[in-house]
């Protein structure tokens, strides 16, 4: 079996489209690591394609947001901007889809997909020192997540964790073979708004059976999104923000 892991779609249908473009025959299932709305123009295309056609989708926290399940008192404001808008445009089978989503970390055969970390979906995994405070939680060999919006991960053995070196500048794809013994957290990069100053949408695919992760990275109709975000009056900083990879 091939996955097609995404993470951090973020309503960018752009974004989306030329990923499912480029990766087609290279997957035969998909899953999605959270946040499949917020910031972008398209949540409710995005929703009905993530529900149509994701195997299996764990919550993030803009997912939580936006169908009311979750305060937005924290967010910047920005991210609360486009929050409430989004639960306004949002229809109600939608809506209810994101209610229901489940929490990760969720198994999927001997691996696990998440949004934040594996003890808490919210956290950020930036750092080696945040990984190495949950790394006796890291349970299977392998665990996708989300949140950051970096392409990267981490790998973990007795208590020593690295950061798999980010595939930044990579031409289109970076193939890694996972070494035995290690755990390795995988984050496949955000489809729809990447932070880690390359802005071509980013997505991996992953082959257990092989235990070799391919990570992307491809160019996508920025433009286009952004004049979406700017013609549904969401804050200017959406827009430019998708051009930088920040
Ligand atoms: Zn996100």
């Amino acid at each position: 079996m091939r996955y097609l892991i995404l993470s951090d779609i973020h309503a960018n249908l752009e974004a989306l489209e030329a990923v499912l473009a480029h990766a087609a025959g290279r997957y035969d299932k998909i899953l999605c690591c959270g946040d499949v709305v917020g910031y972008g123009a398209d949540p409710n295309p995005v929703i009905e394609w993530t529900r149509a056609n994701s195997a299996s989708t764990v919550r993030g926290n803009h997912d939580k947001a936006c169908a009311g399940i979750d305060d937005i008192e924290w967010f910047n404001p920005a991210a609360k901007a486009s929050a409430m808008w989004t639960r306004e445009i949002l229809t109600e089978p939608n809506r209810d889809y994101l209610r229901m989503l489940p929490k990760g970390p969720m198994r999927v055969e001997d691996f696990d997909i998440l949004h934040g970390s594996p003890v808490d979906e919210d956290e950020y995994l930036i750092e080696t020192w945040e990984v190495a405070q949950i790394a006796e939680y890291v349970e299977p060999e392998v665990s996708f997540f989300g949140h950051t919006h970096l392409q990267g991960g981490f790998m973990v053995l007795r208590g020593r964790v690295r950061a798999i070196a980010k595939p930044q500048a990579i031409d289109e794809c970076e193939t890694m073979s996972l070494e035995p013994d290690w755990r390795y957290l995988i984050n496949p990069g955000s489809v729809g708004q990447p932070r880690d100053g390359d802005p071509r949408a980013g997505y991996a695919v992953y082959i257990p059976e092989q235990k070799v992760v391919s990570y992307y990275r491809i160019p996508y109709h920025i433009e286009r999104a952004q004049s979406k975000i700017r013609q549904a009056g969401l804050p200017e900083s959406l827009a430019t923000r998708l051009a930088f990879g920040h």
